[in-house]
């Protein structure tokens, strides 16, 4: 009966609500797209709670796949963040010794993918998917920190916060990052360093870079004997240029890797030894004469493979780098921390779901786990390209290498199953 009918609100509040609640922990990148896509597509309420506060603010620029921006398209916020980021799709591989090209891939296309990739901060996409958690009437509790699960029953979840708040729910996602307090309910485990480090400088002013830069196509990656320095233009003007390195390094503590990333001048030493002599002027100047309080030091622990990332009562589930944290090497972490929003979105609404999560919920973890499989791969070789080799030899041989494997692949080097992936097809896989 559509008699009688004043407004849309009218009209929504006399459809029976969906039942579920889902609570959601970590308004980082994989919690607010989850939560947005439950209420958007399918009118699933949920709640956020962030340990940070509202305003803080912390993080890099980082890359997005085109993976991530089909899962931001169907949100509906790619077209803003289009505006605040700097979106390409060609990437430059030089050479250090010769500072020539030795060839160009599609690290995005809208050709081959309908999405280029986009250089970003962070903080920017969390912010656009916040806002629009808020215009969807989505709660979000800020400074506000789960300690972890009380008890899980077939019917509910409790999960309690460090103020003592114990609160009770269908089903707990743990979107809270790589180092998961409710993680612990699933699997208790160390997180291993990786063997690698990276050093960011972010936002160099282009015009203030050594003028050797403006016969170099950018972003590019430059590769040399002692290792990879990444060149990103990162706003959308391309004024400002990001610059970084990721190297094996040995292991320290949690409290000697603080204390390095203190050290300025440690840091600047660091990378003046690696990519000083014998590298392109603009490279090797921008180490030199940067401030060193620029300068970023991140070491790059992993999520070892976890056999589960759902309860055995399917209540309580982890996602992005909760449930599978790797090295940044292979510019995809936030891409997966997306495409799990997505997928596990479809899968909490699917109509089974209430009478048979265990089973839905085991088919997503399986799809899901195969692709992360590939893609935790595809990130280590990434890794070891970047690293030095022994000698100026192999250096020379590896260049040749390079350029012959840029020829014979051509230019998407054969990634349409990393960046053609449709988060939507998990309904297909929900069916099988
Ligand atoms: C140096 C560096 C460079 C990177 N570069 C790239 C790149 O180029 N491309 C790319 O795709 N990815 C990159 N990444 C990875 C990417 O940033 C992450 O994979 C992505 O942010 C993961 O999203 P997430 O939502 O799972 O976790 P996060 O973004 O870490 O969000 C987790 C949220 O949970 C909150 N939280 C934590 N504990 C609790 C608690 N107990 N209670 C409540 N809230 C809690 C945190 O405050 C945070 O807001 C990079 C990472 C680093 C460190």
């Amino acid at each position: 009966m559509l008699a009688g009918i004043k407004s849309l609100d009218d009209l929504e509040a006399r459809h029976p609500k969906r039942a579920e609640s889902v609570t959601i922990i970590g308004g980082g990148l994989s919690g607010p797209c989850l939560a947005i896509f439950l209420k958007k597509l399918h009118g699933i309420n949920s709640t956020i709670y962030e340990l940070r506060s509202e305003d803080y603010s912390a993080g890099v620029n980082i890359a997005l796949a085109p993976n991530s921006l089909r899962v931001l398209q169907h949100i509906g916020v790619l077209d803003e963040l289009r505006n605040l980021g700097h979106p390409y799709e060609k990437m430059a591989l030089t050479s250090a010794r010769t500072g020539k090209q030795i060839g160009t891939f599609l690290n995005g296309s809208q050709k081959h993918y309908n999405y280029e990739s986009m250089r970003i901060h962070r903080r920017t996409v969390q912010l656009v998917l916040l806002k629009e958690c808020k215009a969807l009437g989505i709660p979000i509790h800020y400074n506000k920190q789960a300690e972890g699960i009380v008890e899980e029953t077939d019917t509910y979840v409790k999960l309690k916060f460090e103020d003592g708040e114990v609160v009770t729910t269908d089903t707990v996602v743990a979107a809270d990052g790589l180092w998961s307090k409710v993680r612990d309910h699933i699997v208790k485990q160390e997180l291993p360093y990786s063997g690698a480090m990276g050093v960011i400088i972010m936002n160099i002013d282009r015009e203030k870079l050594d003028e050797s830069v403006k016969k170099v196509e950018l972003p590019t990656f430059c590769f040399g004997q002692t290792g990879m320095i990444a060149v990103f233009p990162s706003n959308p003007w391309g004024g400002a240029i990001d610059m970084f390195s990721t190297m094996p390094f040995p292991a320290r503590s949690r409290e000697e890797w603080a204390a390095l990333d203190a050290d300025g001048e440690g840091k600047r030493k660091i990378m003046t030894d690696r990519f000083g002599k014998g590298w392109p002027r603009y490279i090797a100047r921008a180490w030199e004469t940067e401030p060193a309080d620029k300068m970023w030091l991140t070491p790059f622990y992993e999520a070892p493979a976890f056999e589960h990332w759902t309860s055995p009562k399917g209540r309580v589930i982890i996602i992005g780098d909760a449930a599978h944290a790797f090295s940044p090497q292979g510019g995809q972490g936030a891409a997966m921390a997306l495409e799990d929003g997505e997928t596990l979105a479809h899968t909490i609404a699917h109509a089974d779901f209430a009478t048979d999560r265990l089973t839905l919920l085991g088919k997503w973890e399986k799809h899901r786990q195969g692709r992360l499989r590939l893609v935790k791969d595809l990130t280590d070789w990434s890794g070891r390209q970047r690293a030095p080799v022994s000698s100026p030899f192999m250096w020379y041989l590896k260049e040749w290498v390079m350029w012959a494997v840029l020829k014979l692949k051509g230019p998407t080097m054969g990634m349409d199953w990393l960046y053609g992936y449709n988060p939507e097809d998990i309904v297909s896989v929900l069916r099988s």
